[in-house]
């Protein structure tokens, strides 16, 4: 107040303003562990460093956000930082249009998509952000891998990876073009098998499972989050029962379909299943078994249609008598997980194309006879209920040049030898530029050549690097150590109280589809929890809250530079202002459910800014003018120094009851993330302020002494309510409103924050 401010609402200045002043008084550093103040992690998603930060970005921040900053208002301490997700194809790919390398391209990108968090306003604390493709944060990759080897859920196994025999390299789904052709060559490619580092998950199946609903029960994890854990652990019930083989051994066998039992036609046996190897003795059914796993098939054989099922000749036996073929293909993986189940053609259709092509009978008419046998069958047959998930153990490893070197040495003497922990990290020679050929990592001489730790001798590195997948199973944990102990080993991290301070995280805030990320993340968080470095999170869980949002379509479709419907925050954020872009999409849609972009949110929301602006000042202008030259307190006096009838008391009375009930419902909102109903809510307080106004208006003809300042108090709660969204002007509001700027955010109504120390 009092130096010469631009007239009218001007986001571009305000903007420029509070960003500096939260630089000048470090608003956002994370506060250091103190027991007795209530403290939170909120982890947003770990970007990829595509270069340009796309309005699904400015969406999930913009939530997250609200949250921190809502959370700061009422005195809490919060870490709200992020590490750049920065290896992986994508750089890779990028790096190879740019003609860079990889790691030069990573670094131009983040510091973009950082100027643009940075002018959004995010509070992110940037002190504690970090790029997954620094040598001192991949190393707990490498960490990550020798800890999960050693306690036997990493293994070495065989997969089947697409590959492009002119490009001599192996190609990702996203490199294999519609036509089962090369992105690169537009050769065609082949599915060939290579030894692959895989981690087992499978061991924490149930658990994750069961888990599950203890995070249902808290009641903060959103229906989005909780559907996606559903959806990859794809738990099936069913029943399981003992086939046996005439005279030989019995296998357990699993259906979904209890009430069919007797409908069962055929046995199909995973290739991943361990007993596969014992089926396929017959002549011929081995070598087919053999060629089945080295991908011995066309990359278009992937459909039901089309994918191999080898007949073993052999039969197992149910109780009743009855004989099933025994068949053996990947068609049981995708639907249960890798076991062995029985085929029902009339209750599933890809059974009923297996059926079909191994040439068995049609199921008999379903009568009720039948439907008799069904009911009975189970307990006869000794039948019991049983689970089978779908998610299974995935591959690490990828064949790529742009990731975290795999700490392995290939010896001639000792085989396969794990680095220690002492000898990481593995650095990745930075002056890589991949051609989209080859493997350039295995043409350089200095990295491969190498000598084995076990016994000196001559030994070759790994150099399949882990896949950047692999990286997001800790890129959750380092920002809450303190930037300046990141240096140290890994065992001193996990010793620190900073982790047991801030862990686990309050709220994750992401896409819907991050549930991947988080599922596995749930399930290396169990595994460190054994092994010992996370043992203090005793239910392995690694994220108290979940909120998953959906995407930011344009008329209802994805937005892609293919279809021309992208919406450039870039664009809207130099037109409108920050506030009014985080404000809109907060405004347009609840989290869970997609938004729909129009612009019409944002010229409602610039609307409502402005209108909040003028009015606030307007007041501010006639508290002024009332300070100037006073009425006497309270209601208005008339020429004959009769003190008149206060008709407004009422008004007053009501209006602080809105603002009242105002921010208790907003408050509930807030702590539940329901951003889109608090936005509304807060819309609501600015209409009850107005209101108020109009009906003074209507009895006395203008706003004066006690009307005014019931006026402004009721201004200063609404822009203490609308700190969490619209933070620059927010505070700018409260600043002119006469409050001190203060601590990393104005106060939540209600709570008054000690300056920041
Ligand atoms: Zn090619
Ligand atoms: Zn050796």
């Amino acid at each position: 107040m009092g130096e010469t401010r631009e007239k009218g609402y001007r986001p571009e200045l305000i903007e420029a303003r509070r960003q500096a002043a939260w630089r000048e008084r470090d608003a956002f550093r994370t506060p250091s562990p103190a027991q007795d103040q209530p403290h939170l992690y909120i982890k947003p998603s770990a970007p990829f460093t595509s270069g340009n930060v796309h309005i699904g970005h400015v969406r999930s921040y913009s939530i997250g956000d609200a949250y921190a900053r809502f959370r700061r208002a009422r005195g809490d301490a919060v870490l709200f930082a992020f590490g750049f997700d920065a290896f992986g194809l994508p750089a890779e790919l990028g790096a190879i249009a740019g003609g860079e390398s990889p790691s030069e391209w990573v670094a131009r990108c983040a510091r973009h998509m950082t100027g643009q968090l940075r002018r959004l306003g995010f509070s992110f604390d940037w002190e504690r952000s970090f790029m997954s493709s620094d040598v001192i944060m991949y190393r707990w990759s490498q960490w990550l891998f020798l800890k999960l080897l050693d306690a036997g859920l990493i293994y070495r196994g065989t997969g089947n990876v697409d590959w492009c025999d002119n490009c001599q390299t192996t190609l990702a789904s996203i490199q294999v073009e519609a036509g089962g052709t090369c992105w690169r060559c537009h050769g065609p490619v082949r599915l060939i098998e290579l030894p692959q580092w895989y981690l087992r998950i499978s061991e924490y199946l149930q658990e994750n499972d069961a888990r599950l609903h203890e995070r249902a029960d808290s009641g903060k994890w959103d229906e989005v989050a909780l559907a996606s854990q559903q959806i990859v652990l794809g738990r099936i019930d069913g029943v399981e029962l003992e086939l046996r083989e005439s005279g030989g051994e019995t296998v357990t066998v699993f259906t979904p379909h209890a009430q069919a039992l007797g409908r069962a036609r055929f046995v199909l046996m995973s290739a991943r299943d361990g007993r596969a190897d014992a089926w396929a003795t017959a002549p011929g059914v081995k070598e087919q078994l053999e060629q089945l796993r080295s991908g011995g098939w066309e990359r278009s054989s992937r459909e039901a249609e089309t994918i191999p099922v080898i007949d073993t000749g052999r039969v197992l036996e149910r109780a009743d008598g009855q004989t099933l073929p025994v068949y053996i293909s990947p068609l049981v993986d995708s639907r249960f997980g890798a076991t062995v189940v029985l085929g029902v053609p009339s209750e599933d259709r890809t059974d009923e194309l297996i059926a079909r092509r191994m040439g068995l009978e049609p199921a008999g008419a379903e009568g009720d006879e039948q439907a008799d046998l069904d009911a009975a069958a189970g307990e006869r047959w000794g039948a019991r209920a049983a689970v089978r998930y779908r998610a299974f153990d995935w591959v690490v490893s990828r064949q790529r040049s742009w990731g975290t070197p795999i700490p392995i040495v290939y010896c001639e003497s000792c085989g396969t030898v794990p680095l220690s922990a002492e000898e990481l990290p593995v650095e990745l020679p930075l002056d890589i530029k991949p051609t989209g050929t080859g493997n350039p990592l295995a043409e350089i001489d200095d990295f491969i050549n190498t000598t084995c730790p076990r016994c000196g001798g001559r030994a070759r590195r790994e150099t399949d690097t882990l896949d950047c997948h692999f990286d997001a199973l800790w890129l959750w944990v380092p920002v809450c150590v303190p930037p300046e102990a990141r240096a140290d080993s890994l065992d001193e991290i996990f010793a620190l109280a900073d982790l047991r301070y801030w862990l686990p995280c309050e709220r994750v805030v992401a896409g819907s589809d991050s549930g991947n990320f988080v599922f596995d993340q749930r399930t290396v968080t169990k595994a460190l929890r054994d092994i010992g470095p996370l043992d203090f999170l005793s239910d392995g869980e690694p994220f108290a809250g979940c909120l998953f949002h959906e995407m930011v379509t344009a008329d209802g479709r994805k937005m892609s530079k293919h279809l021309g419907n992208v919406v450039d925050p870039d664009e809207l954020v130099a037109r409108f202002g920050a506030d009014t872009v985080r404000l809109a999409v907060l405004y347009a849609a609840r989290p869970q459910k997609s938004l729909n972009w129009s612009d019409s949110a944002v010229l409602r929301c610039h609307r409502f800014l402005t209108q909040v602006w003028d009015y606030t000042h307007a007041t501010i202008e006639l508290q002024a003018r009332e300070r100037a030259q006073p009425t006497t307190d309270g209601p208005a006096v008339d020429d004959a120094d009769e003190p008149v009838r206060d008709t407004t008391e009422h008004l007053r009375l009501k209006l602080t009851q809105w603002c009242e009930a105002g921010v208790g419902r907003l408050t509930t909102d807030m702590e539940e993330l329901e951003m889109h109903s608090a936005v509304r809510n807060v819309m609501r307080l600015f209409d009850r302020i107005k209101d108020f106004d109009k009906r003074v208006r209507a009895r006395e003809g203008e706003l004066r002494g006690a009307n005014v300042e019931a006026a402004i108090e009721a201004l200063g709660v609404l822009a203490q309510a609308l700190g969490p969204f619209v933070p620059h002007m927010a505070e700018e509001l409260w600043i002119d409103l006469g409050h001190e700027e203060n601590a990393a955010q104005t106060p939540w109504p209600g709570v008054s924050l000690e300056l920041a120390v």
